[in-house]
């Protein structure tokens, strides 16, 4: 039974949706956002461990991101700089060595072959458009390969292509065999690059925002004054000429238009009615979500500082393969956040917590030293195991899929708009990338209203 009649349901209480709704009602449309989560902020989430705001999901905002960062002056949040002085440290087959700069010391034929390859893949990037990659110049080609084969097509050495692994799995929590080619340039070319996707200062990791990220999404909420309901999943979205009607288990929510601001393979539990073109409905069910658990561990003090070491740290091993300080100003003590990927965090996330927690502090000790196995607190969140985001950072297109179903993302099916990170043209998979994302689908609904 429709019980509400608004201009414009939005579904997903994420940075996306929730920037759907502040441009639609700053047009003086009704909106409403229907959230699964008793919560805002979806793949962004701050959790208070030992008297501190905690990020366990979304964290970092870097040049370049215009849309958060006007947001976050907007609203008044501090930031502040990533902890990047000192020594970096990487872990290659249990060799541990410590390096300054942007490349890893691990031999110099493997330093030519990265160098080679980097530059390469800077070059495919700028040849790639963010809006439309299908149509970049050999876009089959490109999207045939996976990020393995380019890889090894493009590198000889062992040690460079382990490091282009992890590269790999840091920046889209997968492993490189899953993921097109096509679609890891798209994504760096949407950065302005791989460097600043990569990169700490200048790049994708420079700052991080006093409180944590959440609050954006929160201060986003206030900002629109949309209503919003929470703890109300979607589970049936009918169209019908002149209107659409949204189906929660509490209320059906009659609007004119609907903003889907979800990532693709989360929209595929809703039933549509009638059925969606069948490329939108092959982008819901065949893309898949990258895995990542995020861990961070709480320490005394910040010990890795007094040696030298920032904690920024890479690694093929088993479980964590990225590192990096997380101490909070002002904290009483340090913290280092670990982050496990693909298979590994789906075995990982799967494990009992203190067996999770002694594999990190493990892995901790190994690179840190011996007080990295002496932990205050321990904190980590499983995002393949969110039934809300089935994994993170953001979907992925596997060998083929850019060019197959890239094309039905952004495109509107009747009164249905797309929305979500995924849909953006810049900083694609990040919390600038959702935002911009949001306008667009709003500005779509205004120029047809
Ligand atoms: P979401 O945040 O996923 O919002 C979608 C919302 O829809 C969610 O709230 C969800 O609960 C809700 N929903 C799902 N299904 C339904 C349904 N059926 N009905 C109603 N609601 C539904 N980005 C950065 O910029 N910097 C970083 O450092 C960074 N690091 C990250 C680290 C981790 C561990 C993770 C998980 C993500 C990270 N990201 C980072 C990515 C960033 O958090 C996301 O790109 C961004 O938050 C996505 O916003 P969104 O609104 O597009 O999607």
């Amino acid at each position: 039974m429709a019980d509400s009649k608004f201009d414009v349901v939005v579904v997903g209480g994420g940075l996306s949706g929730l920037s759907a709704a502040r441009r639609l009602r700053e047009s003086g449309l009704s909106v409403v956002v229907l959230e699964a989560r008793d919560r805002l902020g979806g793949r962004t989430c701050t959790v208070e461990v030992a008297g501190q705001k905690v990020d366990v999901g979304g964290q970092w905002i870097g040049p370049g991101q215009d849309r958060v960062l006007a947001l976050i002056e907007e609203l008044g949040v501090s930031i502040y700089p990533q902890h990047h002085q000192g020594s970096s440290t990487v872990e290659l087959d249990g060799e541990i060595s410590r390096y300054r700069g942007f490349l890893p010391k691990v031999g110099a034929k493997a330093l030519l072959d990265l160098g080679r390859a980097i530059f390469k893949l800077e070059r495919g990037a700028k040849r790639v458009p963010t809006d439309h990659p299908w149509n970049a110049p050999d876009a089959k080609a490109l999207d045939s390969m996976s990020v393995e084969d380019w890889t090894n097509e493009t590198t000889k050495n062992r040690n460079a292509r382990e490091v282009m692994r992890v590269a790999c799995n840091a920046i889209l929590a997968e492993e490189p065999a899953n993921i097109s080619w096509l679609h890891y340039l798209f994504y760096a070319s949407g950065a302005g690059g791989f460097t600043p996707l990569a990169e700490v200062r200048g790049g994708a990791q420079q700052d991080r925002i006093s409180g944590g990220a959440q609050q954006l999404s929160e201060g986003l909420s206030r900002l629109s004054g949309a209503e919003v309901r929470l703890s109300e999943p979607v589970t049936r979205i009918a169209q019908q000429r002149d209107g659409v009607a949204v189906t929660t288990h509490v209320e059906t929510y009659e609007a004119r238009f609907a903003v889907i601001a979800l990532a693709p393979p989360m929209c595929d539990g809703i039933a549509f009615d009638p059925p969606l073109p069948e490329q939108r409905r092959r982008l819901q069910a065949e893309l898949a979500m990258g895995s990542v658990c995020k861990c961070i561990v709480g320490y005394d003090r910040p010990f890795w500082r007094d040696r030298g070491i920032s904690g920024e740290g890479i690694s093929n091993g088993r479980w964590a393969r990225l590192f990096f300080d997380a101490t909070s100003p002002g904290a009483d003590g340090g913290a280092l956040v670990a982050f496990v990927f693909s298979d590994a965090a789906k075995e990982f996330g799967r494990k009992p917590e203190a067996e999770r927690r002694q594999l990190i502090v493990e892995d901790l000790r190994r690179l840190y030293g011996p007080e990295a196995g002496d932990p205050r607190w321990y904190v980590d969140k499983d995002w393949s195991s969110e039934i809300y985001s089935g994994g993170c950072y953001a979907a992925l297109f596997a060998r083929g899929q850019v060019t197959e179903l890239g094309p039905a993302l952004r495109k509107p099916v009747g009164l249905l708009h797309f929305a979500g990170t995924e849909t953006a043209t810049r900083w694609v998979g990040y919390m600038d990338g959702a935002l911009q994302a949001g306008v667009r689908a709003a500005e779509e609904i205004l120029a047809r209203d």
